[in-house]
């Protein structure tokens, strides 16, 4: 079988840590790998839009953003196609013929739909299209053969209504066209949905608690200094949980042990620091000091390719166009493969 990668992000807003963490670190992983036979990756405006209907100025405008956040992070335009999804109008006719196979009360019991649902306040007013982000979620994925989806722990329900929806078509039209897609998530669990500064919920763009890849050395500083630690750990002396610790978290996600060397000599690892903090008197102004260090040797060679990138973003849209017109080519022979399974033959109505 041949090992076919997509993945995806919404152009909502600059990519953060926790995409890098639950995303973007996988992908460059297989990027490096290699031994695919194909990698996209998909600027999700589209499905962007089932809850930014009324600000497309917004979307629009994140594309290149997302793309410049994926070139500077690492990602090789030579080795992963990255594609547009609305230049792929395929992709919504493909959503149409799976819309019949689903019904309304397996998209209202997807546990992420309903989180998010909640989030943005929605209540009884959502927009069908919001709904039915998972359907044409599913058509992105199956309209490339795709066989591996590197994602955070929120896309699982994703992947299995997907895996569904195939089944589906399967049993309904009696050919099996699409491979059956597994999702790969980080190594490591404290990625698999990287908390907000804030230590509510995840990191999310919508949600405004992040940590951008672009943000500047002085705002990344401040936002470290700001994360939510443990409400009960007063004094320096108090003992002090680590878990539900923001900074803890995001320390188990980018520290290695040669950062104690570098920023933190007096302890050899992770372990010693925790057991230090759980026993008091350690204070959060030093884990987070040490915290910001790591994060700015992390964060600064992005910075500086966006910040060689941005010079030329004709160069990228022009890779962008490219790509969805090569990316739309495979979407319309999938198209056609299940009208053919479908029947959806008119064109033998012709007498000749
Ligand atoms: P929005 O608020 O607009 O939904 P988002 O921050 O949730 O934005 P998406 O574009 O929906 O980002 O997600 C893109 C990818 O990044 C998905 O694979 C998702 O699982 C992963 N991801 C997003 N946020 C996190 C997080 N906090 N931790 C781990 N993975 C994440
Ligand atoms: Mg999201």
């Amino acid at each position: 079988m041949s090992k076919i990668i997509l993945t995806g992000d919404r152009p909502t807003g600059n990519l953060h840590i926790g995409h890098y963490v639950g995303s973007i670190a996988n992908r460059l992983a297989l990027q490096e790998q290699g031994g695919f036979d194909k990698f996209y990756i998909m600027i999700a405006d589209t499905q962007a839009l089932t809850d930014n209907a009324d600000n497309v100025d917004k979307v629009k405008n994140n594309i290149i953003q997302v793309a410049i956040d994926y070139l500077s992070a690492g990602i090789s335009p030579d080795k992963v196609n990255i594609f547009i999804q609305s230049q792929v109008p395929e992709l919504a006719e493909i959503t149409m013929y799976f819309m019949n196979l689903v019904t309304l009360s397996r998209l209202q019991r997807n546990p992420t739909v309903k989180d998010e649902v909640k989030q943005r306040g929605f209540n009884s007013s959502i927009p069908v299209g919001f709904l039915c982000y998972p359907i044409s979620q599913a058509a992105d994925i199956l309209a490339f053969g795709t066989t591996i989806v590197p994602v955070g722990e929120d896309q699982l329900p994703m992947l299995e209504q997907t895996r569904e929806i195939a089944r589906s078509f399967h049993n309904t039209y009696g050919k099996e066209i699409f491979p059956l897609p597994e999702a790969v998530l980080p190594d490591n669990k404290a990625c698999h949905r990287l908390v907000g500064l804030d230590g509510n919920a995840k990191m999310s763009k919508s949600l405004n608690n992040c940590i951008y890849l672009k943000d500047e050395p002085e705002v990344v500083k401040q936002k470290v200094m700001s994360a939510y630690t443990d409400a009960g750990h007063i004094k320096v002396s108090d003992a002090g949980k680590v878990e539900g610790n923001v900074v803890f978290t995001y320390l188990d996600a980018f520290c290695k042990d040669e950062h104690f060397k570098k920023y933190l000599p007096e302890y050899a690892n992770l372990d010693e620091l925790k057991a230090h903090y759980r026993r008091g008197g350690l204070g959060d102004v030093k884990i987070k000091l040490f915290l910001n260090n790591i994060l700015q040797e992390f964060l600064e060679p992005i910075r500086s390719r966006r910040k060689a990138l941005e010079g030329d973003l004709d160069a990228i849209y022009t890779m962008l166009f490219e790509n969805s017109k090569k990316a739309r080519a495979v979407a319309a022979e999938t198209l056609q493969k299940m009208k053919d399974a479908m029947g959806l033959d008119y064109q033998k109505f012709l007498k000749k």
